[in-house]
C-alpha cells in the first residue's frame, strides 16, 4: 500500500511514519506541508521522496492508496473531504474535526465514495487497554458502577505551540485530551455517555483556551465516570480506575503512546497483578487498517468512534463553559 501524509507533524515523525513502514509492502510517497522549506527538510529527514505544498497536486498521484492526515484539527475536514474525492482511503487524527457536523460529513463521505476511514485513537491498541477490556467484558468485576481517568499530563515544551494558544486551530486539553478519554471509556464499556457536567480553566500554560478540565459522565447502565485532563501537571502521573460489583480494576501509567504501565485487580481473591501484551500501539492501528482497506477486519477505531469521541469533548466543553449538565449531541 502506498501513503500520503497529509502534514509535516511531530506525530507522524515520531510514531506513524515508522508504524506505516512496519506494514508489509507499505510505502509512503509524499508529504504535504503548508511550507516549501519544512516540507523538503521533513521529506529528507525522513527519507521521503516528494513533498508538496498544494494537496490537489499531492493526491493527483493515482499510486497512492491511502492518505494519513495529521495536521493541525482545523484542516481535517477539508483535506479529508478532498483525500476521500480522490478515493484514497483516510487514515485522521483526532479530534476528526472542528464540529460534529463536519466530522459526520467527513464519515459519511468515506462511506459513500467506499474508501475506509479510521480515527487515530491509538489507546485502545494498547495491551494494557485491550486486558481491561477483558477483564470487563468477561464480568471479572461484575456490573461496573464508575470509572475514574487521570490523564494530567505535563505538555512538553516542543508541543506547546498551538495547543495552548490558538482556539482557531483546535488546541486546548479538552479536543487533544478528552477525546481520547471518551474513547477509551466507549471501548471498555461498550457504551455511550448520556449528559456531562464539568469546568475548565487554566493553571499555567493555556492562553486563551483551557489547559485543565474535570468531568462527570452518566452512561446508560447507570455507571458513573470522572476524568480529568490537564497540560500543567508535572508530577501526577496517569491511569484509569474501574469499580465493579464483584472487584476494581487499577491502572497505573497506561493513559500514554508507549506500551507500558501496570494492572491490578482487586476482588475477593485479594490482589492480583495482570499481565499484559507490550506492542506498538501505533503498528497495531495501522496494522488494522491495513488490513481493512483489504477487507479483512475492521480499523481499531473507526469514523463513528471518531465523531462519538467528539461529541463528547463538545458536551465537556459545553458543559464548562455553561455551567449546567449537558446531553451530549452524536448527530442524531
Ligand atoms: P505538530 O504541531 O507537530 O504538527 C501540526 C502542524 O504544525 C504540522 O502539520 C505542520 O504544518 C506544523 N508544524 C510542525 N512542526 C512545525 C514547526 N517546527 N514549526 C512550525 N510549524 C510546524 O502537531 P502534532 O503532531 O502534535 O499533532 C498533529 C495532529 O495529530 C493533531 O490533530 C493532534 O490532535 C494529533 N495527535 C494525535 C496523537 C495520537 O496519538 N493519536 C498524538 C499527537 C497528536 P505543515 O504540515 O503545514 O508543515
Amino acid at each position: 500500500m502506498r501513503w500520503a501524509l497529509i502534514g509535516a507533524s511531530r506525530i507522524a515523525s515520531g510514531y506513524v511514519i515508522d508504524a506505516i513502514r512496519a506494514q508489509e509492502g507499505a510505502e509512503i510517497q509524499s508529504v504535504l506541508s503548508s511550507d516549501a522549506e519544512r516540507g523538503a527538510v521533513f521529506a529528507r529527514d525522513n527519507a521521503i521522496p516528494e513533498s508538496f505544498t498544494d494537496l490537489e497536486a499531492q493526491l493527483a498521484d493515482e499510486t497512492v492508496d491511502a492518505v494519513y492526515i495529521s495536521t493541525t484539527n482545523e484542516k481535517h475536514h477539508s483535506q479529508a473531504l478532498a483525500a476521500i474525492a480522490a478515493g484514497k482511503h483516510v487514515l485522521c487524527e483526532k479530534p476528526l474535526a472542528m464540529t460534529l457536523s463536519d466530522a459526520v460529513e467527513m464519515v459519511e463521505a468515506a462511506r459513500n465514495n467506499a474508501v475506509t476511514f479510521a480515527t487515530n485513537h491509538h489507546l485502545r491498541n494498547a495491551g494494557s487497554h485491550l486486558a481491561i477490556r477483558d477483564l470487563i467484558s468477561s464480568g471479572r468485576i461484575g456490573k461496573v458502577l464508575s470509572a475514574r481517568v487521570f490523564h494530567a499530563v505535563h505538555l512538553p515544551e516542543h508541543l506547546r505551540g498551538w495547543r495552548i494558544n490558538d482556539a482557531s486551530a483546535g488546541g486546548g486539553v479538552i479536543p487533544d485530551i478528552t477525546v481520547h478519554d471518551a474513547d477509551t471509556i466507549r471501548f471498555h464499556l461498550a457504551e455511550d455517555p448520556v449528559d456531562v457536567v464539568a469546568k475548565a480553566g487554566t493553571s499555567g500554560m493555556g492562553e486563551g483556551v483551557e489547559d485543565s478540565v474535570m468531568s462527570v459522565w452518566s452512561m446508560p447502565s447507570g455507571a458513573m465516570i470522572q476524568t480529568h485532563e490537564s497540560f500543567t501537571h508535572a508530577f501526577a502521573g496517569t491511569g484509569i480506575e474501574f469499580h465493579g460489583t464483584d472487584g476494581s480494576i487499577f491502572a497505573r501509567n497506561v493513559m500514554t503512546q508507549e506500551p507500558v504501565g501496570e494492572i491490578r485487580l482487586v476482588d475477593t481473591n485479594g490482589e492480583t497483578q495482570i499481565s499484559f501484551e507490550t506492542h506498538n500501539l501505533y503498528h497495531r492501528a495501522l496494522g488494522l487498517f491495513c488490513g481493512a482497506v483489504r477487507g479483512t477486519g475492521s480499523p481499531s477505531a473507526d469514523g463513528i468512534d471518531g465523531i462519538k469521541s467528539l461529541a463528547v469533548a463538545h458536551a465537556v466543553r459545553e458543559a464548562a463553559q455553561s455551567g449546567s449538565t449537558v446531553r451530549v449531541d452524536y448527530g442524531g
